[in-house]
C-alpha cells in the first residue's frame, strides 16, 4: 500500500547552542557579603580548597601561584606563611590574589572579602592582625546549627577587635590544644580547625579554659561600639560605587573642626586630647591617621566611622547596625548619664558662665568646674558651649593684640633710650630691655623696631 499522505517532521536545529563560559574553580558563594560578618579572603580560600577536596597548599601551589609569578619583597604567594594576613588587607598582595581568584571562579565580588575598597583611607599600620583570632562559641554554634557554614569573618582580623560581639567573650589567639598562634592561611587550614594539630577550635565539653580574664564592663562597651562601627563599614562596602578617595579624610577633619570648634584646630585637638600638629597634618591631608586613632576620635564625637568620613553634616546619633547586644549597653550607659546629669542646673550654670563679667574660660576649664566631661556638655548644649568657646577665643585674640601693642610701645621707648646711650638699637640690645624678650617673634613688633629706628634716622 502506498502512503497517500506524507507526514512532515520537525527538523533538527543544528545551530550551535550558546554555552555560558565555565569557571576553572567552583563558583563557591562567599558568606555574608553586605553584612557586618562578611567572610575573609583567607577563610574563603580554605573553604574553596575544601570544596575541591584539596588542601590550601595544593590549591595555591598547583593553581594560583602560576598566575601570580611575582615575588613580594622576600617572598612569593606560596612561601608567605606569616604574612598571609596581608591577603585580607589593602595592598598589592590582596589585589593580585582577588584578581586571579575572580577570574578563576568567574565571580566579581571577592574584593569585598578584603579591605581593598578602603585602600586610600586607612594606613596599613596596625590595621589587621598577622595571626588568626576566633570565637570558639561562634564556631560551636555554627557547627551545631544545620544550615550554618563554618567560616572566618573578616571582622575578627581587625587589630582593634578583641571581643566577640555576640558572646561577649575575648577572641582566642592561640590554639588551646597545641598552644600555637595560627596564621590566617596555612598549608592545612580548614575553617574552625587548627592547621597544626588539626583539632577542632569550637567549644567542646572538655575545652581547655581560657587564661584570659573576662572582659571588663568598659571593655565591653568600647568593643561593642568598635564592632558596630567596623561592621557598618564592612556591610556598606559593596554598596559604594567605587573606592573612596584619600581627600575625604582631610575633608572630614576640616568639617568636624569647623562644626565642633568653629575652625579652631587647637581647640579641637584639646577637646580630643591629641597634639595640635597631628590634627593639622590630618586636616592638610599630609598623613592619614591609623584606624585605631579614627576609632577613638569617632567614639569621643559619638559618630560612626562611616558617617565621620561620608556625612556632610553632623548627625546626633547614627546607628545602622543590627541592634542585639548594643541595646543592652546603650541602655546602661545612657541611663547612667540620665540619672546623674542635671540638665536644667547645668544649663543655668553654663548661662552664668557666659554672662559673667569675668575673664572668659576655655570649655576644658568650664567642664572641669561643672564636673562633667566636655563632650557631654557639647552633646547636651552645643550652642551654649560654642558660645562660651567663642567668647574665650575672642578674649584670647584681643589679649594678644593688646600684648603686641604694649610690646611695640616698649620697643619704641627702648630704641630712644639705647640711642641716647650711644648704642646701636639692634634686636639683641633692645631685647635685653624688654619685659618679654621673645616678642620679636611677632612681625608687628619687628616692624615697630624698624619704624623707631627710622624716626631717629638710623634706617632708610
Ligand atoms: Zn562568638
Ligand atoms: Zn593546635
Amino acid at each position: 500500500m502506498l502512503a497517500s499522505v506524507l507526514e512532515t517532521y520537525e527538523s533538527w536545529d543544528l545551530r550551535k547552542v550558546a554555552i555560558p563560559s565555565r569557571s576553572r574553580l567552583y563558583q563557591l558563594e562567599p558568606v555574608g557579603i553586605g553584612t557586618p560578618l562578611v567572610e575573609s579572603l583567607t577563610g574563603y580560600i580554605s573553604r574553596l580548597a575544601e570544596a575541591h577536596c584539596v588542601t590550601p597548599k595544593a590549591l595555591i601551589s598547583r593553581e594560583l601561584v602560576s598566575f601570580i609569578p611575582k615575588t613580594y619583597k622576600t617572598t612569593n604567594l606560596f612561601e608567605m606563611r606569616s604574612l598571609t594576613g596581608a591577603l585580607n588587607g589593602i595592598g598589592t598582595m590582596a589585589l593580585d590574589l582577588v584578581t586571579v581568584l575572580e577570574s578563576l571562579t568567574l565571580r566579581s565580588d571577592l574584593r569585598f572579602l578584603t579591605l581593598l575598597t578602603w585602600t586610600n583611607i586607612f594606613p596599613q599600620r596596625r590595621l589587621l592582625r598577622a595571626r588568626r583570632a576566633w570565637c570558639p562559641y561562634c564556631y560551636e554554634e555554627w557547627y551545631s546549627s544545620k544550615d550554618k557554614v563554618i567560616y572566618e569573618p573578616l571582622i575578627w582580623f581587625f587589630e582593634a577587635v578583641t571581643l566577640c560581639h555576640w558572646h561577649n567573650q575575648s577572641l582566642y589567639q592561640q590554639c588551646p590544644h597545641c598552644k600555637r598562634e595560627l596564621p590566617p592561611l596555612a598549608s592545612y587550614s580548614r575553617p574552625g580547625y587548627c592547621p597544626y594539630c588539626l583539632e577542632w577550635l569550637g567549644v567542646t565539653a572538655n575545652y581547655p579554659s581560657s587564661d584570659k580574664t573576662p572582659p571588663s564592663k568598659e571593655e565591653i562597651i568600647w568593643q561593642t561600639w568598635v564592632i558596630k562601627t567596623l561592621g557598618e563599614l564592612l556591610a556598606t562596602t559593596p554598596r559604594l560605587s567605587k573606592p573612596l578617595k584619600r581627600e575625604i579624610v582631610a575633608q572630614a577633619f576640616c568639617r568636624y573642626v569647623e562644626q565642633f570648634a568653629e575652625g579652631n584646630t587647637a581647640a579641637f585637638a584639646r577637646m580630643l586630647e591629641i597634639p595640635k600638629n597631628k590634627v593639622w597634618m590630618w586636616q592638610m591631608g599630609k598623613v592619614l591617621p591609623e584606624l585605631n586613632v579614627i576609632l577613638k576620635i569617632c567614639f569621643t564625637l559619638q559618630v560612626s566611622v562611616l558617617d565621620f568620613l561620608t556625612q556632610e553634616t553632623l548627625k546626633e546619633n547614627s546607628s545602622q547596625f543590627p541592634a542585639m547586644p548594643q541595646k543592652q549597653v546603650r541602655d546602661s550607659s545612657t541611663k547612667k548619664l540620665e540619672v546623674k546629669f542635671d540638665g536644667d542646673r547645668t544649663q543655668q550654670l553654663l548661662e552664668n558662665v557666659l554672662q559673667a563679667n569675668e575673664q572668659p574660660l576655655p570649655m576644658t576649664a568650664v567642664a572641669k568646674r561643672l564636673g562633667y566631661p566636655k563632650r557631654v556638655l557639647y552633646r547636651h548644649f552645643p550652642e551654649l558651649c560654642r558660645a562660651i568657646s567663642a567668647e574665650y577665643l575672642k578674649y584670647m585674640k584681643e589679649s594678644r593684640i593688646k600684648r603686641i601693642e604694649q610690646c611695640c610701645e616698649e620697643v619704641k621707648q627702648a630704641v630712644r633710650q639705647v640711642h641716647t646711650e650711644g648704642i646701636y638699637p639692634s634686636e639683641a640690645a633692645i631685647s635685653r630691655l624688654l619685659a618679654k624678650p621673645g616678642c620679636f617673634r611677632d612681625k608687628k613688633v619687628r616692624a615697630a623696631l624698624r619704624a623707631a629706628r627710622r624716626e631717629i634716622c638710623l634706617e632708610p
